[in-house]
């Protein structure tokens, strides 16, 4: 049975540091579906089907990436399409504080979903969306932390 990753994010936009660790996770699972969490509580500075256009550009040509999004809970979304794992990102402890309670209530209420963390690497532990979007909201150039697909 194909061992399916989902990773799941705001991606609003997606980062090096997003793309980063699909290609480390690649070796490490059959597929992994990037998928777009639909957060009503969350004011995104990009539309869903921008979100999703850039994250299919950039792994265009890796066909074990697929590209979706979820409206509701995370667990039911990956019951849904079959898949056992999720992947997340820890660049730093407050990372670490905040994804450890998710992923055990994930574990609860995802029947033994597992969630495999990969640690950032060193050039991109800096890296968040969240910053990207001070630098575009302040008119800087944001280009160095972005894939070259997207484009601001
Ligand atoms: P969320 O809104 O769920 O935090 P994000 O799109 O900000 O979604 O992040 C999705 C995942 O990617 C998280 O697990 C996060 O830790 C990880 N991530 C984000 N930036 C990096 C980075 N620079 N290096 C490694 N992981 C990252």
């Amino acid at each position: 049975m194909a061992q399916i990753a989902v990773f799941p994010g705001s991606f609003d936009p997606i980062t090096v540091g997003h793309v980063d660790l699909v290609h480390r996770a690649l070796p490490l699972f059959d597929k992994v579906i990037i998928a777009v969490g639909v957060n009503t509580q969350k004011n995104s500075l990009f539309t869903l089907d921008q979100r999703l256009d850039w994250i299919k550009a950039v792994f265009a040509d890796e066909p074990r990436v697929e590209v979706d999004y979820f409206e509701n809970l995370t667990a039911d979304f990956c019951r849904k399409i079959g898949a056992k794992y999720l992947l997340r990102g820890l660049r730093n402890a407050s990372d670490f504080d905040y994804e450890k309670t998710i992923s055990q209530l994930n574990a609860i209420i995802g029947d033994g979903l597992e969630t495999i963390f990969l640690i950032s690497q060193p050039a991109y532990s800096h890296i968040s969306s969240t910053i990207v979007r001070e630098i575009i909201k302040g008119g800087g150039d944001a280009s160095p932390f972005i894939p070259p697909q997207v484009k601001i």
